[in-house]
């Protein structure tokens, strides 16, 4: 498509566009009376308007019902965490039993490994990308010490080349097949937070099933954001939180995915807890651990009422959307509008003053956009959040900017892009 740097070609996308009128069901940040651009929910997702009322409504359960809400009202407790698996199967291409909310991510991330990072001997190694989110080393290394083994030579890094920010896939698939029988767990992003950089999903698992290794995925910056085939692409499992793209709320509850052929594997290891217990029988009480068929077996304490129903406001704005396809079609176009108004701004001043490190071919991305900034990085997106443009700052240099298909507008790309150039003409 050709772009035209303007604000009327960026308001005659705006009218063309079926899902604009869904920013309207969101609440942006205000400064000064003014509501912000907002390109931060790769960060924090903005509040549904929904939500209060999904809240009030499990308060009022609460308050009217009591102990008798887990099995009473219109939303009895012990099941309200199936009708959320029925929509976020849908955000992330798996049934609704290979899925479920609980936790948060990084537990989530904990208790997976327990299942499925089982090292041995010979076979003992974890292979993920250098850089990744430090939530997700810390998690594995601390796994690794756990295991009785040395992060030193158990954890592989996949490191882009010299001179170059992102992974070549290439380069992914021969360090599996680099490790062959060594390696015990593929544990990647599924999108890179700092990058941007979306990596190819079904390639990594088919090399590391290739190689005989289990493949999971941290989907973090992906859920929500790009979409995904967690079960056709014969992924073992993942994990996500719900508060970047999908507007959960701050530290929103967690999904699981489980490929449904591990479902009846009776050796693998979990931290059990009751609610993982078979459904109907869990009130039995009784001794000796027997999982609930299904991602539900993974459960460990019981469901996260309150944010499950703010999950619960933000999955039904995906459905409103139609789910990830079309979301996905606006996403595509305002993003590459993104990459086309930063060009732009390089161009009038006459430099690469904003060099983007996120890959600029549509299928190695989702919404975001990374952009090292040459001259007075840290200035610039001072100035930028006074001119009520919300991004997020990463150290030392990169300025990530994410215009979400549910809220954002090409016109909110193109005032961003005019305020940037009018700052840096003032700062540099
Ligand atoms: C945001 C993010 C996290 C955060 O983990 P929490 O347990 O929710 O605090 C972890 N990993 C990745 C890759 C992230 O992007």
């Amino acid at each position: 498509m050709i772009f035209e740097n303007n604000l009327a070609f960026a308001q005659s996308l705006d009218q063309q566009d079926p899902l604009q009128h869904l920013r309207n069901d969101f609440f942006f940040p205000q400064q000064n009376g003014k509501p912000f651009i907002y390109l931060c929910g790769n960060s924090l997702g903005l509040q549904p308007k929904t939500a209060k009322e999904h809240i009030e409504q499990q308060l009022e359960n609460w308050q009217n019902l009591a102990v008798e809400g887990w099995f009473e009202g219109d939303t009895p407790w012990m099941f309200y965490h199936k009708e959320l698996k029925k929509l976020m199967a849908q955000v992330v291409g798996a049934s609704p039993q290979e899925v479920c909310p609980m936790n948060t991510l990084t537990v989530n991330l904990h208790l997976l490994m327990v299942s499925f990072y089982k090292p041995s001997a010979k076979r003992f190694k974890i292979i993920m990308e250098a850089g990744a989110f430090p939530s997700d080393q810390y998690a594995i290394e601390s796994q690794v010490r756990f295991h009785g083994y040395d992060p030193e030579n158990a954890i592989i890094e996949v490191a882009p080349r010299a001179g170059e920010q992102t992974l070549r896939t290439s380069d992914i698939l021969a360090a599996i097949a680099d490790q062959g029988d060594e390696i015990a767990l593929v544990l990647f992003g599924g999108v890179n937070y700092f990058t941007g950089q979306w990596y190819d999903m079904p390639a990594i698992t088919k090399a590391g099933h290739a190689a005989g290794a289990i493949v999971g995925f941290d989907l973090a910056h992906a859920a929500g954001n790009v979409p995904l085939q967690l079960h056709d692409w014969d992924i073992d499992f993942a994990c996500w939180c719900s508060y970047k793209y999908q507007n959960s709320g701050p530290g929103g509850i967690s999904g699981i995915f489980v490929h449904e052929k591990h479902f009846k594997d009776r050796s693998l290891n979990r931290f059990a807890g009751w609610w993982g217990y078979q459904e109907e029988q869990r009130f039995k009480m009784a001794k000796g651990f027997v999982p609930e068929a299904g991602a539900d077996g993974w459960q460990v304490s019981c469901t996260q009422v309150i944010p499950m129903a703010l999950y619960y406001a933000s999955l039904q704005m995906f459905e409103k959307a139609g789910f990830i396809t079309p979301l996905r079609e606006k996403s595509k176009k305002l993003t590459a509008y993104l990459f086309y108004i930063v060009n732009e701004v390089n161009r009038s001043l006459g430099e690469e003053q904003y060099q983007i490190i996120t890959p600029a071919t549509e299928a190695d991305r989702g919404a975001q956009v990374s952009i090292i900034a040459k001259h007075k990085p840290k200035e610039i997106f001072k100035a930028l959040m006074d001119n009520n443009i919300l991004g997020d700052w990463r150290e030392p240099n990169v300025i990530r900017l994410s215009p979400v298909p549910l809220y954002n507008s090409f016109e909110d790309v193109f005032i961003t892009g005019e305020q940037l150039l009018k700052i840096s003409k003032e700062l540099i």
